[in-house]
């Protein structure tokens, strides 16, 4: 599956979402919406994952105003190629 991304400003993008090849992943709490351009607030569940996912090589959506979203970051994809992981 590809799919562009969807930047949480309601703009068009003609870039690749990293969700089409499995290095992001979005959280939500069933019941709720997700979380997407939550400003100052970021919702508890998602500021308690941030450090586990930072330990990991990923990066909290935060930074471009999109909560639910972690995505491996691009050195630790690199990092995974050197060693073999993705052969
Ligand atoms: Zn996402």
């Amino acid at each position: 599956m590809r799919a562009q991304r969807k930047p949480t400003n309601g703009s068009v993008s003609r870039k690749l979402s990293n969700h089409s090849w499995g290095t992001a992943v979005d959280f939500k709490i069933v019941g709720f919406d997700a979380p997407g351009n939550t400003k100052q607030n970021v919702p508890k569940f998602i500021a308690a994952m941030i450090p586990h996912f930072n330990n990991e090589g990923w990066l909290s959506g935060i930074a471009f105003n999109d909560s639910m979203h972690f995505e491996v970051a691009d050195e630790t994809i690199k990092q995974w190629s050197a060693d073999g992981k993705l052969d």
